[in-house]
């Protein structure tokens, strides 16, 4: 029966879809914890308006995007609404300070950093059994934009999207691809590469692209700009929801499998750029390529910036990925090439595939 292979494969792939939504949901995080977190924020931005009366501490990133895992940790962003303020140096000083002498957490301040921060940290308790983890920036608007555009993209198809991010930001940790420090991508650069593949490599796409939709009323170049960047997007989420439906019903199962084939061998990461604004670009067009004269940049690391290219949402003269070095690439595309050999030789039970991946 030549039917045969095909059911076998439906219902392999049926099984990974519903695998992978219990395997996620598993690892969300507790009401209580996001409850002591918003406890923390509070806290921290009360201390923080004994300096600075007219500050707002934000949260983005994963706290605030949709895409949290349990004991993620929180970043969160100052605001001052006023004119005259401290640097943020003198900030992360400052309330360094204040928060050793006032807080039990673990303070560690890097006024001199490319963007000055306040780490904190705070030991295990009963409602946060691995602690806490901390980073205060300040100012940092176009991270709470980049937030908020996730966060949309999260809710318009939640929970394919959410699914298959989630389970990628534990897939990318537990095989050590996840590390700008080390060469590795960032979280934010995952997140971003599974939107790219949703919005401008699927066919018929997953999501809309939200930063080319038309807008539903004139706007002010003054309300979508931070610096000269723009950074409009559709954000009526309610509306989109009612209006816009996608014609594409690929399960999370083959969406995942898909991800990991096109990463594999489909992206052409020598000349590419993925956008999530634009679709695929060339390096070239954005200046972007490979240097590899020795005699220009003496840092290698300098040299190897432009290896894999991701652009950022709004601030398009900025490469998410540039922190990947060539081994660290090498590493990132062996994984998905693993991946999609795993899931290609459809194990008779998807939960043990997942397992397996994730070793
Ligand atoms: P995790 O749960 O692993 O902490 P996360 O969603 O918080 O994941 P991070 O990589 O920690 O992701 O990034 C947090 C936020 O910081 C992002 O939402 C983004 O606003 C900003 N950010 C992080 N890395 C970059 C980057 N390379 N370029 C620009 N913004 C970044
Ligand atoms: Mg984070």
């Amino acid at each position: 029966d030549p039917s045969q292979p095909r059911a076998s494969k439906q219902r392999f792939i049926a099984g990974l879809s519903q695998c992978l939504f219990d395997f996620v949901v598993q690892l969300l995080p507790t009401v209580e914890e996001l409850a002591v977190k918003e406890d923390v924020r509070k806290l921290l931005e009360r201390l923080i308006r004994t300096i600075e009366p007219n500050s707002r501490l934000l949260s983005f990133g994963s706290t605030a995007n949709g895409f949290s895992l349990r004991n993620s940790d929180m970043d969160l962003c100052c605001l001052i609404d006023s004119e005259e303020r401290l640097s943020a140096t003198d900030l992360v000083t400052m309330l360094s300070d204040l928060l050793e002498r006032e807080t039990k957490f673990h303070v560690k301040p890097l006024p001199h950093a490319r963007i000055p921060i306040v780490k904190l940290s705070l030991d295990p308790s009963p409602a946060l059994p691995l602690g806490i983890a901390c980073d205060i920036g300040f100012e940092n608007r176009l991270a709470l934009e980049n937030t908020r555009l996730l966060y949309c993209y999260a809710m318009i198809d939640p929970t394919r999207v959410r699914t298959l991010v989630l389970f990628l930001k534990v897939w990318c940790k537990r095989r050590k691809i996840n590390s700008p420090y080390k060469g590795t991508l960032s979280s934010y650069g995952y997140v971003l590469l599974v939107i790219y593949f949703l919005v401008h490599v699927k066919n018929p796409p997953v999501l809309p692209n939200l930063q080319q939709m038309p807008p539903l009323r004139p706007i002010s170049h003054g309300d979508i700009h931070i610096a000269e960047y723009n950074t409009w997007f559709f954000d009526d989420i309610e509306l989109l929801r009612l209006r816009w439906r996608s014609a594409n019903t690929d399960s999370i199962g083959q969406l995942l499998m898909d991800f990991f084939k096109y990463f594999s061998r489909d992206f052409s990461y020598n000349t590419g750029v993925a956008s999530i604004r634009a679709g695929l670009l060339k390096k070239e067009s954005k200046g972007w390529q490979n240097d590899l004269d020795p005699a220009r940049y003496k840092d290698a690391r300098e040299r190897e910036r432009n290896r894999f290219c991701i652009e950022d949402p709004f601030e398009t003269d900025f490469n998410v990925a540039r922190c990947v070095t060539r081994d660290g690439l090498y590493a990132i595309r062996g994984e998905f090439m693993r991946a999609t050999r795993m899931l290609s030789t459809r194990p008779e039970r998807a939960s043990y595939a997942i397992a397996q991946l994730c070793e």
